[in-house]
């Protein structure tokens, strides 16, 4: 057994999963199934008003009816505070951040955080965002999907957000704390996360983290052109008929898994996308004729 690829999927508990999230969770499945690697889930609860109860038992069952096997136990990130809060003290200590006050009416207007609170220092009473104090550096990674990437998050995004000003930690932060320790060697996810990724490596350079390598998968939209997602009004996975949405999910992919094997069984459909994974045919972009599995 080759476990020295370990990959994740870390879906959010605001819904249940929709043809979106099954297209990331195959992408990354067969990434590490491939190559005989762990796969590893990752429950992101880190902003509870945003959560609805009982989602994430109903994620965990919807991935076991789909055929999805997972290593390990699942990590849920309202249980990681401490970690967290010991990456924002590394980081503090080494007076990397500084207390932000800026309102959201100062900030209105501007992509990049203008650095108005970056003299700022020590410990503040006042409701206040800690922000990442960013150097003018040039961070570049190879996507395996997506091709040669660069940022310079100082002139591109600014000093950002490690933690909220009701105390909850970032995103940025939380999933490169999480993917360390979890020992995740690559991360196959959606391509919406791409434009974040060279924050997250910018922060994994601060910590002295390992950075994983990156694949980035074509995202699911529906016919208005909008990212699937609750706030699109996604339909959830059909959990009684998990055979043929696998199989549109490859098609998706790229796969050209035949016709015939849609009305196969989910056993067999993993047997075939397992013998069949090929990522020259993932196409870095959706294609316009998109077809979605009918619910
Ligand atoms: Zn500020």
């Amino acid at each position: 057994m080759n476990t020295s690829y370990r990959g994740r999927f870390a879906p959010s508990p605001t819904g249940p999963l929709h043809f979106g999230s099954l297209v990331a969770a195959v992408g990354s499945y067969l990434a590490a199934s491939i190559q005989n690697g762990e796969w590893y889930l990752r429950i992101e609860d880190l902003d509870p008003p945003r959560e609805v109860p009982g989602a994430a038992d109903e994620i965990l069952r919807c991935l076991d009816t789909f055929g999805f096997a997972w290593h390990g136990k699942v990590v849920y990130q309202s249980q990681r505070h401490a970690a967290y809060h010991a990456a924002l003290e590394q980081l503090q200590k080494e007076r990397l951040t500084f207390p932000c006050i800026c309102t959201r009416k100062v900030l209105s207007g501007s992509p990049i955080y203008p650095g108005n609170c970056r003299h700022r220092q020590g410990a503040m009473e006042q409701p206040h965002t800690t922000r990442l104090r960013v150097a003018d550096k040039r961070i570049q990674f190879n996507d395996r999907l997506q091709g040669l990437q660069r940022q310079n998050i100082a002139k591109e995004v600014g000093d950002f957000i490690i933690q909220r000003a009701d105390h909850l930690f970032a995103y940025q932060l939380a999933v490169v704390v999480d993917d360390a320790e979890q020992g995740i060697t690559e991360v196959i996810r959606g391509s919406d996360l791409l434009t974040v990724t060279g924050r997250q490596i910018y922060l994994q350079q601060q910590l002295q983290l390992t950075t994983p390598s990156y694949g980035h998968l074509p995202i699911v939209v529906n016919p208005a052109g909008d990212k699937l997602s609750k706030q699109t009004f996604a339909q959830p996975l059909n959990s009684d008929q998990p055979a043929p949405q696998l199989w549109y999910a490859l098609q998706f992919l790229g796969q050209a898994p035949p016709a015939a094997l849609k009305d196969d069984s989910l056993s067999e459909i993993w047997r075939w996308a397992k013998a069949n994974w090929c990522w020259h045919a993932i196409p870095s972009q959706p294609k316009k004729t998109t077809t979605l599995p009918d619910q």
